[in-house]
């Protein structure tokens, strides 16, 4: 297993995938190993890292994890078997916008297109379960979003970021939720009913 990880992360550096930071990825696992979550929705698996980490935390664990981009879908697909948690982690090819899902579950887990973490907040938030957590990454874009606008010289960039802090406002205005943003990794936000 500790092969398998080490081998993913190589791939995610190699291909650039933009997979969980360390930090993150740590205060993640310790988060639903504290809070013994166990019912697990991703939005953006990518090559299934984090979906493996987090299943990995307790064998009583089951993931469900959306990808939206066939060639990575593949990839999480054989990651997954070879850590033979084909049985733990269930993966959706799909847009999540387009994805109908019933099931509720203990924690939800945005780390897609980070320009539509509203809708993506909006669209699950049925199927969160009544003391589940909402948790989003990358909440601070890789320090773009601390920055001034005027220095951000990339128009793509400063889309994301404005939207991120369009997510931020969302959050914090929320009469429903009540959220923490951590500057851990890449900055993550912990929501909450109030
Ligand atoms: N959670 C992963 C990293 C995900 S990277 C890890 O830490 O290991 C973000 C992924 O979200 C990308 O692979 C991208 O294709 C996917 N994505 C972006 N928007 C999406 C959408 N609307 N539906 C499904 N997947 C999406
Ligand atoms: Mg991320």
């Amino acid at each position: 297993m500790e092969e398998e990880i080490k081998r993913i992360k190589n791939y995610a550096k190699e291909e650039n995938i933009p997979i969980m930071q360390d930090e993150g990825m740590e205060f993640l696992t310790s988060f639903i190993e504290k809070k013994q979550i166990k019912e697990i929705l991703e939005i953006g698996t990518a090559i299934g890292y984090s979906a493996i980490m987090m299943a990995n935390v307790s064998k009583d664990i089951h993931v469900t994890t959306i990808e939206r981009d066939e060639e990575r879908y593949l990839e999480a697909l054989k990651n997954i078997k070879k850590c033979h948690l084909e049985d733990r982690i269930t993966l959706i090819f799909n847009d999540a916008l387009n994805v109908e899902i019933n099931d509720k579950y203990d924690l939800i887990f945005i780390d897609a297109a980070k320009g539509k973490n509203i809708d993506f907040f909006n669209k699950f938030e049925t199927n969160l379960k009544e003391f589940g957590y909402i948790i989003t990454d990358n909440m601070g874009f890789h320090g773009y979003v601390e920055m001034n606008e005027e220095d951000i010289t990339s128009k793509n960039i400063l889309g994301i970021v404005r939207k991120i802090k369009d997510y931020i406002y969302f959050l914090e205005n929320n009469m429903t939720y009540k959220t923490v943003i951590y500057k851990i990794g890449d900055g993550i936000a912990v929501t909450e009913r109030r």
